[in-house]
């Protein structure tokens, strides 16, 4: 590939602060560990962070802790990875898959309103910040957010931030701050906006949570060997009060993940500028692409992903211009193909009892144009000029390319 989908950004102190861990011989969860969730809960704004080994760890933590359990309903949007839905059913609950809003892609109060209506018995919505947008979460007053509509009813919030940090909301507050939920869900996987190779984090500010959770997240054990470790004395006293997980954060990830705060803020500058210049430059193009929209402050986006749309009236076939982009050795990917055309997710839609065999596609009109639609285009702070341009010039090249006939042999 000339210009690869994603790269990973290691040339800060990474390497400085794991030679320090191997160093001091202490390789698993201590310090460094309690260090980073210190600085993760600094920078989003919340309490408490609990560091853990996914984000798929912390939505399973966050949910348990929140008390979904067998037989509970989870609203889920349909356009997000399965992680977000398999953690349900872990815990025995029963996933609701729900639509997203044409534009965004996101989870909306009106989505999510109508959906509790329809189904009363959802006691948990997880909603997901897609690309780096943050969904609406609170008020205004007369504008409820998907928070406010979910406390009216006692229903729990979970949100994932796998894409969204860092990202605020509109009234400037952190995604992971307690304006958002009770529990939000980062993720540290390799091509995430930062990474410790595999890792996650779930912030709260409620003590309780935090609590079951970071006792979850090892075996449910009340004192953890680092605990022990450095209180000395009868160091082997330790009980199991629930059957945990095991979910903690080793000092080696954390050591990476200290590193990558660092410049987290320079490195979403230069995602946000890239997006910018995207949209100027891709802008000729308006009638094949829909680009993706900006914030009212561009400080409020995460830039995860820059998700381009071909419009259904360009004629393009998403997959023959993916095809083409790769040919000029431009790295795409597709985010996501939507839960409910996965098997196992389309079986636990249709099994709800009674209904006809019914196409799916007709229920998610908005995911499925999203998915049929949609480019990613590669968007890191390490992308040189001479690459932007490559991309660029691909995208152009493609859509030439895609607008001759198929030669049929
Ligand atoms: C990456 C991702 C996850 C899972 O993150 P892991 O750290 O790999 O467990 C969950 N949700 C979304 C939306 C993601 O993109």
């Amino acid at each position: 590939m000339k210009v690869p989908f994603h790269r990973v950004d290691t040339s800060g102190n990474e390497l400085r602060y794991l030679q320090e861990v191997l160093e001091s011989g202490w390789l698993t969860t201590a310090g460094r560990c309690f260090d980073f969730e210190k600085s993760f809960a600094k920078a989003t704004g919340a309490r408490f962070g609990i560091a853990v080994n996914s984000c798929t760890a912390a939505l399973h933590l966050a949910c348990e802790a929140l008390g979904v359990t067998r037989g509970s309903e989870v609203l889920v949007p349909t356009l997000t990875f399965t992680s977000t839905a398999e953690i349900v059913e872990y815990l025995g609950g029963r996933v609701r898959l729900v639509d997203v809003d044409p534009t965004t892609g996101l989870l909306t109060p009106a989505l999510v309103e109508s959906a509790l209506e329809s189904h009363p018995s959802i006691s948990c919505v997880m909603p997901v910040h897609f690309a780096g947008r943050p969904c609406h979460m609170r008020g205004p007053a007369g504008d409820p957010g998907i928070v406010d509509i979910c406390a009216a009813r006692g229903v729990a919030v979970v949100e994932d931030a796998a894409h969204a940090f860092p990202a605020r909301h509109a009234d400037g507050s952190m995604v992971g701050s307690a304006i958002g939920s009770a529990a939000t869900c980062f993720s540290f996987y390799a091509n995430k906006t930062i990474t410790t190779g595999e890792g996650g984090m779930v912030t709260t500010d409620d003590e309780e949570l935090a609590e079951r959770m970071r006792r979850m997240r090892l075996h449910g054990i009340d004192r953890p060997a680092w605990d022990r470790h450095r209180r000395g004395g009868t160091s082997w006293e330790y009980d199991v009060v629930a059957a945990g997980f095991k979910y903690n954060l080793s000092d080696l990830a954390a050591a990476v993940g200290l590193a990558q705060l660092e410049r987290v803020e320079e490195s979403r500058e230069a995602r946000a500028r890239l997006a910018d210049r995207y949209r100027d430059r891709l802008a000729p193009l308006d009638s094949t692409f829909r680009l993706p929209l900006g914030t009212d402050v561009e400080s409020h986006h995460a830039w995860h992903l820059f998700v381009a749309h071909l419009r259904k009236s360009s004629g393009i076939d998403r997959s023959r211009f993916i095809e083409a982009m790769t040919e000029r050795e431009i790295g795409t990917s597709v985010h996501y193909k939507p839960l409910h055309r996965m098997s196992h997710w389309s079986r636990s839609c249709l099994d709800d009892g009674g209904h006809e065999p019914r196409d799916l596609r007709e229920e998610f009109p908005a995911a499925e144009a999203w998915y049929e639609g949609c480019v990613p285009l590669p968007l890191y702070p390490s992308m040189k000029d001479s690459e932007f341009d490559a991309v660029c010039a691909a995208v152009e090249e493609s859509v030439h390319a895609c607008r001759q006939p198929v030669r049929r042999p």
